[in-house]
């Protein structure tokens, strides 16, 4: 944990990998926060600026409010004003008649006033229009508690004022502007009042400010009160104008609802969410992808380190060649090997590392690898070849050559060469110890076995029981020394290629019945019934006849020797085509599958106990294979129908296929 802390504090010693995770760790959220604190920002100044248009908006319908208000209240003062101005001219005389249309047509001007009042000697005499306010003609303001003491102090103080609302004794509730008149030398005349109608004016400014989303009302300072209503004005946005009213000190004041988060501002706080989201997201996305490039980038030069490392280290040589002639990678094996240093490779072509002997063959092989590559398969080929070395003789390499790319332009090789020299010296000195040692034993052994056989035949004198029996003993043991040195002495031949051939026509059916008929004692002791059903055509081969006898003496031979007693070893031939195949039956225990693929190897023996008692060197088959190869046929094994062995050799045939023998059976065996 500390370690991890103290390397979170100083990144630089982080890899580049460790850094671009920690980004991962980091800038993610970081980019969140600030996205999501950025798309706030900007919503609530935008919403700011929505509630600053609302303010300007409610003060605008406040001024137009208070101009209504202020219109009426002073509609009212300037009517009293006039009638005051008309008093004092006619020296307090009133002419009704005059009077009486000049005030009905101003009262009917004033959308709110409810009527104009004279009060001579504070009695109301003449009020306008008297439609509807009959109730205050002949009204005494000393009379009345609750007027007097305000007309009282409009006429002590001279000053008039706005009294109310209060209601009236005509009905409804009003607002009413008095004035004092004194005429000239300061006689008392009485009070000249204009009466608003507060119903409908307070009507009127509630509806026009409930149009607009706003409560309002009046605030009255003098009294600490409200003037529409006890409950002020309601809503979080509160704007005040203040009203000139004479003699008093009013307040309009509105009220409105806090601005909700419009739609529109709330769909781009979410729009912001969403996209510091997903801004987020990507780049998560981008440094986990970054992140996991690197990391194949770190994985992929790791494995090519590595590759390099065992490429170097090798014991093997090999060599990477681009186009034949260009030398990629060579490791120090190969120069070791070669006696070459890396750049006297350049220039030279794969084959001229092989000895001029060999060079056609390599031709050869590197033409069918070309041929047979297929993108995705490559294919490689697998010889021994004399390598040509400046410092060493007789270098001699198991070569592994192949395709392992290709494209348009380019083709790789690859080049594996073991050091088999030493191998093949040893095998020569094996071959020649062997070879040396049986033909040694061939001389002596020939005239041990005829001296045996002139004392077994009796000739010389008469020998008791055991001591013939010693002897026949010694014959045999003689007998099979002398197959195995025969064997050994047959398969070094071929290995060198040293045995002769002479390769001529024969009829095959003849060759057969001459080896069954060599047989015959031998399959006798055994109890073992031999059976050929032979074909009457002839079928002719070309193959070196005694070498053809070995071989089926030898499968014959084996087919008696793995047979019990009164068994039947069954001799058979089918035709398909130009080709002929000789089959070898028995009625033994047959070879187990796992043992099939020991079979035609040397000294091989599937059960060496089981070979034991039978005997036998583990070198037939070795040999028939290779006899057979060398007259261009095949060998193999193929369990028989009712259990046992078979074993059979393919051959072609010289002539065109007799049509008789091509289309029935031969041999008594079903054609395939
Ligand atoms: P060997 O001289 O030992 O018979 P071969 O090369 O002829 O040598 O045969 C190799 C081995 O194959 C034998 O030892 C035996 O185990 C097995 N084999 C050959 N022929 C038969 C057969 N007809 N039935 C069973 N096993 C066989």
């Amino acid at each position: 944990m500390f370690q991890l802390l103290s390397r979170l504090c100083n990144p630089l010693s982080l890899s580049p990998l460790g850094r671009v995770r920690l980004l991962g760790w980091i800038l993610p959220p970081a980019l969140l926060i600030a996205l999501l604190a950025l798309s706030e920002l900007a919503v609530r100044a935008e919403f700011q600026s929505d509630r600053q248009t609302r303010l300007l908006a409610i003060n605008q319908d406040l001024a137009s409010l208070a101009s209504l208000l202020t219109y009426e209240l002073h509609a009212a003062q300037y009517f009293t004003l006039g009638l005051k101005a008309y008093l004092e001219t006619n020296d307090g005389h009133v002419d009704e008649k005059a009077l009486a249309p000049w005030l009905t047509e101003l009262q009917e001007r004033g959308a709110h006033i409810r009527n104009i009042a004279l009060a001579p000697d504070n009695r109301i005499s003449y009020i306008y229009p008297l439609e509807g306010n009959e109730a205050a003609l002949g009204l005494y303001y000393p009379d009345v508690p609750a007027q007097w003491p305000g007309v009282k102090a409009v006429i002590e103080t001279r000053q008039p004022k706005l009294i109310g609302p209060f209601q009236l004794r005509q009905g409804g509730l009003g607002l009413v502007y008095r004035e004092a008149i004194f005429l000239h030398e300061n006689q008392y005349w009485g009070v000249v009042s204009t009466a608003i109608n507060a119903d409908s004016l307070f009507a009127a400014l509630l509806e026009r400010a409930g149009r607009n989303g706003m409560s309002i009302n009046i605030y009255d300072r003098e009294q600490a009160q409200w003037l529409m209503g006890n409950d002020g004005v309601s809503g979080d946005l509160q704007e005040v104008i203040a009203i000139p009213v004479v003699g008093r000190q009013w307040d309009l004041v509105a009220g409105a609802d806090m601005m909700q988060m419009p739609l529109r501002l709330t769909l781009v706080r979410w729009g912001g969410w969403l996209l510091a989201l997903f801004s987020a997201y990507l780049l998560l996305q981008f440094i986990r992808s970054l992140s996991a490039r690197m990391q194949a980038n770190r994985a992929l030069e790791d494995s090519q380190k590595r590759f390099k490392r065992v490429f170097s280290a090798s014991p093997q040589a090999m060599a990477l060649i681009e186009n034949d002639a260009l030398w990629l990678e060579v490791n120090p094996s190969f120069c070791a090997l070669l006696g070459l240093q890396p750049d006297e490779l350049q220039g030279k072509k794969i084959v001229d590392l092989f000895d001029s002997a060999e060079q056609e063959r390599v031709l050869a092989a590197m033409q069918e690898i070309d041929n047979s590559f297929v993108i995705n398969n490559a294919h490689f080929k697998q010889f021994e070849a004399h390598l040509a070395s400046p410092v060493t003789d007789n270098l001699m390499g198991l070569v592994s050559l192949g395709i392992c790319y290709r494209t348009a332009k380019k083709t790789h090789w690859t080049l594996q060469i073991i050091d088999i020299s030493e191998r093949i010296r040893l095998d020569n000195l094996k071959r020649d110890f062997v070879s040396m040692v049986s033909h040694e034993l061939r001389t002596p052994l020939t005239s041990i076995l005829g001296g045996l056989k002139l004392l077994a035949s009796g000739s010389f004198s008469e020998f008791d029981e055991n001591a013939t029996k010693i002897i026949n003993i010694a014959l045999q043991n003689g007998e099979r020394l002398s197959l195995l040195i025969n064997d050994l002495l047959d398969m070094e031949k071929l290995v060198a290629g040293k045995m002769q051939f002479q390769l001529q026509e024969h009829n095959l059916v003849a060759l057969l019945k001459q080896s069954l008929e060599s047989i015959e004692p031998y399959a006798a002791e055994y109890q073992v019934r031999l059976v050929f059903d032979a074909p009457e055509k002839e079928l002719r081969v070309k193959v070196d006849d005694s070498r053809l006898l070995q071989v089926v003496a030898n499968l014959l031979s084996n087919a008696v020797k793995f047979s019990p007693p009164n068994a039947e070893v069954s001799l058979s031939i089918e035709v398909v085509n130009t080709q002929v195949k000789v089959i070898v039956c028995d009625q033994g225990e047959g070879i187990a599958p796992a043992d099939q693929s020991k079979l035609f190897k040397r000294f091989s023996q599937v059960d060496s106990s089981s070979t034991r008692k039978k005997g036998g060197t583990g070198l037939g088959l070795a040999i028939s294979k290779e006899l057979i190869e060398m007259m261009e046929g095949s060998i193999g094994y193929q369990p028989a129908p009712g259990g046992g062995a078979c074993f059979y050799f393919e051959l072609t045939l010289v002539d065109e296929p007799n049509k008789d023998i091509a289309s029935g059976e031969v041999g008594g065996v079903q054609r395939e």
